[in-house]
Formats: structure tokens, C-alpha cells, sequence
């Protein structure tokens, strides 16, 4: 089944909710006018509404038929601190504020499933429509399951998409297993003793024993990890002193680490420890690891991956299905969610666009019927009537 007429038959109303979202941006966890648009006309289509889950994200729930099965559809809502330049009639109304990873097109994607769902009730079973708050680093997704998100409202699979730029409208790509990687922050705080720049034997010096650190530190890439295993740690601020002639009393290394299996990472963060305590304490110094996991690795689930990718063969045709594309270094906190319920996350062709995160971006209108096919195909077929 290629895209349904009454999904086409949408199309204006997906791409004016569109606008709306691109010219009023909300960053993470401020999303309230975007959150009650979302509640609101959910409740308009007969949708069991609860708000504030995680803060600003709302959960719709439709239930047809008798089947006890279910399956969850999620888009996120955020925008980003950043200034648009553009000059799009529906450029962002505020300064450094600006849809520009595209979840305005998410949103009004999922809402365009969300109504054509609850016209045509074609299915058996409960679709749960997870809209998630601050995506873009801030921790909407673990703010949702924190609130309870999947003990109160159960999901057998999960869903959900994000826009590619230079992928062809019209086309997806997916992988089985990992698709994108995980990303922590790390704060390293190496703490010596100061002196007189001229007197460095009375000092400890951290400005030195944190770069035999940062040096120390990449031996865990090139000699801890296996060849087949993918990690990066980069180093990528170092702080100290205030002075030329004076050794300071702490330097501070800082950076991200990205990897694509939870083993890797929790091998990434031991290494680091040690190797900081135990660099440090070779020069009388002392080193504490802040180690934050922001993003963990997205791993599709084998059968839904598949599963996703055969309802976005039917939509596009198979020759506009990758099913096996390349790891994405980049991350999505969508993952959180996958930890807990099995499912699967696609990419779907934003065209020639700028790259997300790019101050000329913008999402394309001609991917909303697209995505908002997927959306209502999944749960169409995962709640096939039997
Ligand atoms: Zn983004
Ligand atoms: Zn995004």
C-alpha cells in the first residue's frame, strides 16, 4: 500500500501545523504552547490525554477494538537555542530560538497520523503517542520513563523517526542492532599544588600531569578497545591557571566519549578512572572522573527493525528502502526508550536541505505524508485485525 489518499488528503493541514511549530520554536522542557496545540487537538479526535509527563511531553492513548496488544508511536517537540537566518515566511518569531533538527516536522507528522488513526480506527489494539520534550541533550526521553511512561502505558514495540538531509524524499534507511552511537561528557578534575612559576619543585603541578592524562588517555582507544569495536574520546577543553608565573592548584580536562555498545562505554569510563587516578598519583597528584552518560548507544531490536523497514517498502517501494545503511557517530536519546521496549528507529529523506543544526535548515514539507504513513502503517499492521 503506498501512501493512503487520506494521508495525502492531509497534507495541508500536517504542513500549516508545520509553520505554526517552525515560527513559535520552545527549547527543551519550555515546550508549552507546543505541548497544549499537541493535547488539545488530541482531545478533539476522542485521544485519552495525559499532560506533564515529563514535564512538558504528552502521551495520547487510542483504544479500538478488544485485543490487548499495543504499540507506541514517539516524535520529540524541542527546538534549539539558536538564531535562524532563513527568510522564510515563517521564520522564527524569537531570537536564538529555531526548529533546526526538525521536530516541528516530527510533531506534525505524528499529528497527522494521530487524526487520520482516530477517523479510520483500522486496527486492534491501543496506540500509545508518546510526544517527548527535550530531546536535544537535556534528557526529555529519561524524564518520561522517570514519570512512568511505559508502566502506565504499556507498549509491546516502540517507533519513530528522524529526518535525513541529502537522503531523497521518499527514500528510509535503517539498520538491525546498533544504528547510532552513545555519547557521555566527561569532567576530569586534576588537583595538585601551587607555587611560584620560577619554583616549580615546591609545586604539584596539574597543568602537567593533566596533558600526561589527555596523552595517556587515547591508549584506551588504540590499546583497550578491540580493532572491531568503535570508540572516540576527544579531549576537547583543558583549563588551569590564571597566570604566567604562577602554578596553579587544579587543571580541569574536559570532552565526550562515543560509542556504539553499553559494554564499550562502561569500558571507556573504568579505563578513564583508573588511568586518571593512576597518571595523577605517579605525580603525587589526584584526579576525579565526572562521568555523564547524555546519550546511550540506539540499538533496533532485529525484528522491528525489519518489521520497520517492510512498512516503509510498502509506502516506498523496496529499490527506497536501505536496510542495512551505515552507523551514525551522532546521538538520540530515543535510546533510552529502546533500552526498556523493544522497537525501532528509521530515517526518512529530508532532501538537498542544510545538515540539521545548521542555521539555514529547514524540514521539508514533502516528507510529512511520507512520515506520517509510516506512523499510521505501523500500527496498522502490528494491530492488524485478525
Ligand atoms: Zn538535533
Ligand atoms: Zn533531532
Amino acid at each position: 500500500m503506498p501512501i493512503p489518499d487520506k494521508i495525502y488528503a492531509l497534507a495541508p493541514e500536517m504542513t500549516a501545523w508545520r509553520h505554526d511549530f517552525h515560527a513559535h520554536p520552545e527549547i527543551g522542557f519550555e515546550e508549552t504552547r507546543t505541548s497544549e496545540i499537541v493535547a488539545r487537538a488530541l482531545e478533539g479526535w476522542g485521544y485519552e490525554v495525559h499532560r506533564h509527563v515529563g514535564k512538558t511531553g504528552v502521551v495520547g492513548r487510542l483504544k479500538v477494538g478488544t485485543s490487548p496488544r499495543s504499540v507506541g508511536l514517539r516524535c520529540d517537540m524541542d527546538a534549539l537555542p539558536m538564531h535562524e537566518i532563513t527568510q522564510l515566511a515563517y521564520r522564527s518569531k524569537f531570537e536564538n530560538r529555531m526548529h533546526a533538527c526538525g521536530h516541528d516536522g516530527h510533531t506534525a507528522s505524528m499529528l497527522g497520523a494521530a487524526k487520520y488513526l482516530a477517523e479510520t480506527r483500522n486496527f486492534d489494539g491501543t496506540v500509545t503517542l508518546i510526544f517527548q520534550p527535550a530531546e536535544e541533550g537535556v534528557g526529555g526521553a529519561n524524564a518520561m520513563l522517570a514519570d512512568g511512561l511505559f508502566d502506565r502505558f504499556p507498549c509491546d514495540t516502540v517507533f519513530g523517526f528522524h529526518n535525513s538531509p541529502k537522503l531523497d524524499v521518499g527514500k528510509f534507511a535503517i539498520r538491525p542492532g546498533p544504528m547510532m552511537a552513545g555519547g557521555a561528557f566527561f569532567d576530569i578534575k586534576v588537583q595538585g599544588r601551587g607555587s611560584h612559576g620560577a619554583h616549580p619543585e615546591h609545586s604539584i603541578d596539574p597543568v602537567l600531569t593533566a596533558c600526561q592524562i589527555v596523552t595517556a588517555l587515547q591508549s584506551i582507544v588504540a590499546r583497550n578497545i578491540g580493532a572491531v569495536d568503535q570508540g572516540v574520546i576527544s579531549v576537547t577543553r583543558i583549563e588551569g591557571g590564571d597566570a604566567y608565573n604562577v602554578v596553579p592548584d587544579t587543571a580541569w580536562i574536559r570532552g565526550t566519549a562515543r560509542f556504539f555498545k553499553p559494554e564499550i562505554g562502561k569500558l571507556i569510563e573504568d579505563n578513564m578512572k583508573r588511568m586518571a587516578k593512576g597518571v595523577a598519583s605517579g605525580f603525587g597528584a589526584t584526579a576525579e572522573v565526572d562521568w555523564r552518560l547524555i546519550f546511550a548507544p540506539l540499538h533496533n531490536t532485529p525484528d522491528e527493525a525489519t518489521f520497520a523497514a517492510d512498512v516503509a517498502a510498502e509506502i516506498a517501494g523496496e529499490a527506497n528502502v536501505e536496510r542495512n545503511r551505515s552507523l551514525i557517530m551522532g546521538s538520540e536519546d530515543f535510546s533510552f526508550m529502546l533500552e526498556k521496549v523493544p522497537g525501532a528507529y528509521i530515517n526518512i529523506g529530508n532532501g538537498d536541505s542544510a545538515q540539521v543544526h545548521n542555521p539555514a535548515y529547514d524540514f521539508n514539507d514533502k516528507l510529512l505524508p511520507y512520515a506520517a504513513a509510516f506512523y499510521a502503517r505501523v500500527v496498522e499492521k502490528k494491530l492488524a485485525a485478525a
